[in-house]
Order: structure tokens, then C-alpha cells, then sequence
């Protein structure tokens, strides 16, 4: 059950109407790294996780991120009070309200649509989807997975203040990026208090592959370092030692039955080009200057002009 409190888990003080801001903030109320994005992520894994510890933190901070949805969606509310009651009430010349809303981002979009208050959307108007949640109910996963998305929400709420000069604003969103850190730290102990959390699942990897770096992309600019090199590491630049790694002939076979096999002849068949013809196209048909070498079929004699 969600009991719901009065007050604001911290206080909103907002000094002016600025719905240019406001919009620049629906990026932390509907956007992928914002506070729904997270809350419906821990909530939704909370519901399924097996561990009572896990469940316990799941919902724990799915619930705070429910609370800080309601703060920066208060501060969304704040920023568009005054422009909203003026545009509700026509109190402006129309040149002058066009001015203040159009000022930038999607506050027109904000405030003629949605009337002012949050809408689920991103700061470029994009709707919320729970496409942005990306849990796949493996506790390593979604752990991994949700220390970068607090990682993310933490460096979204930076770049927020730094194109915030309202002090109140600035110390809201300094509270909230906070709270990030602290869900990013708990989430780091939640994995690491799992006590085989590397590789995720039950199956392990296959043993003359796990300690491979493959050189895929060789020239100016091979680079060694603790990810490539050092005890853990075999470092494989020979390509033939790249390819058909299986010891295979790395081609590609399938068993097909006769019906199946009859039709895929008949297709091949049908399709098949001819490497000894050279038919003319509408390329060398249509061919003018800069066309590169064509056929020269089907063209009007060249008119010769007088002078
Ligand atoms: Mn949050
Ligand atoms: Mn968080």
C-alpha cells in the first residue's frame, strides 16, 4: 500500500516564474534517466525480487524516487504558476505571452498543452515510456543496471544546476542529485553482497574464450592497458587466430528436408545472374556528363553547331 504525506520530501522554494526552466526540468520528471524512469524500474523489480533484503531496498527507493518525482514535478508546477494564471486568464497583450513562452525549449508546449502543470514528458516533449525501463529479472543485471542509471539521473541533475541560477532550485536539485549517489552506493553493496555476482546467471562461459581480447580493429591507435594486457589476458592479433575460432571452417550449414531443400534450389535458380552478360540499364541509357564510363547505346547523334 502507498500512504502519501503533505509535505514535500524537501522544500520547493522557487524565486520567479521561468517557464523556459521548467521545461529543461520535465527531463528529470518524464525523461528516460528521470525520477518515474526510476521509480517504476525498482518498483516493478521490488514486486519480483526474491530476496528479502533486495525487496526491501527495491521498495525503499522506489518509494523515495515517487517522492522526488514530486518535487522536481513541484518545481516544474512552481516555474509555470504565474504564466499559467496569465494565459488562463488572457492577462498579457498576445506578442507579450508569445514572447514568454516561446523563449525556448518546449515551454510552449508545456504550457499551452498541458496547462502549466508537469506533463510526462521529456524536455524535448518525447512521452514517457516504460520503454525506459530496461530490467530483465536477474538480481546481477538489474543491479548492474540500475547503478548506471543512477549514475546517469546523478549527471542529468548536475547538468541541471549548472544552467540554474535560482539558488532554491539549484539546492532542491543539489538534494536530489545527492540522493542518487546514496541509491548508487546502496545498489553497489546490494551487488557486491551477492556473493558470485560475475558472470550474471548459472551457466559459466566457455574457458578458452573468457580470457580472450580479440584485436578486432588493428592500426594507428592499438592501445595495451589493464583491459587487454597483464595476467588475466591472452591478446589474439593474428587473424587467422580471429576467425573460425571454434577450429571449424567457420563456414555455415543447416539440414534441411527435401521439400525445403527443392525450394531454396528453384529460388537460386530463379535469382541467378549471369557473369558473362552486360546488359544495358537505364543507367547507361540515361547516361549525361559526369556519369563515368557507360555503354553508348540509344544516344542521339551529337548535333554539330555552327559558328
Ligand atoms: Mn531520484
Ligand atoms: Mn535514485
Amino acid at each position: 500500500m502507498f500512504m502519501h504525506n503533505k509535505r514535500l520530501m524537501y522544500t520547493v522554494r522557487v524565486s520567479e516564474t521561468n517557464p523556459k526552466l521548467a521545461s529543461l526540468m520535465l527531463e528529470q520528471f518524464g525523461g528516460p534517466q528521470g525520477e518515474l524512469a526510476a521509480a517504476m524500474r525498482y518498483f516493478t523489480q521490488g514486486i519480483a525480487e526474491e530476496d528479502a533484503g533486495r525487496k526491501d531496498l527495491l521498495i525503499d527507493i522506489a518509494t523515495e524516487e515517487l517522492s522526488h518525482l514530486e518535487v522536481i514535478g513541484t518545481i516544474v508546477a512552481m516555474l509555470t504558476k504565474g504564466a499559467k494564471g496569465k494565459l488562463a486568464e488572457g492577462a498579457e497583450e498576445a506578442a507579450e505571452a508569445l514572447t514568454g513562452m516561446t523563449a525556448g525549449g518546449e515551454s510552449h508546449t508545456l504550457n499551452l498543452l498541458y496547462g502549466g502543470g508537469p506533463a510526462l514528458i521529456n524536455s524535448g516533449g518525447a512521452p514517457w515510456t516504460a520503454g525506459y525501463v530496461d530490467s530483465i529479472g536477474d538480481p546481477t543485471c538489474d543491479l548492474r543496471s540500475n547503478i548506471a542509471a543512477e549514475a546517469r539521473a546523478k549527471i542529468v541533475y548536475e547538468r541541471l544546476i549548472n544552467i540554474t541560477t535560482d539558488p532554491g532550485i539549484k539546492d532542491a536539485l543539489g538534494f536530489l542529485m545527492t540522493r542518487e549517489i546514496a541509491h548508487q552506493k546502496s545498489f553497489e553493496k546490494a551487488l557486491y553482497s551477492i556473493e558470485n555476482n560475475f558472470p550474471a546467471g548459472k551457466l559459466p562461459g566457455m574457458p578458452e574464450f573468457a580470457d580472450k581480447y580479440y584485436n578486432m580493429s588493428q592500426g594507428d591507435g592499438d592501445m595495451r592497458g589493464p583491459w587487454n594486457q597483464g595476467d588475466q589476458w591472452e591478446y589474439v592479433d593474428g587473424r587467422d587466430e580471429q576467425a573460425a575460432v571454434d577450429g571449424g571452417d567457420g563456414g555455415a550449414s543447416v539440414k534441411l528436408d527435401r521439400i525445403e531443400s527443392k525450394a531454396v534450389t528453384q529460388l537460386a535458380e530463379r535469382t541467378m545472374s549471369m557473369p558473362d552478360g552486360d546488359p544495358t540499364t537505364g543507367a547507361d541509357l540515361g547516361a549525361g556528363p559526369g556519369a563515368g564510363k557507360t555503354k553508348d547505346v540509344g544516344k542521339p547523334a551529337k548535333r554539330s553547331v555552327k559558328k
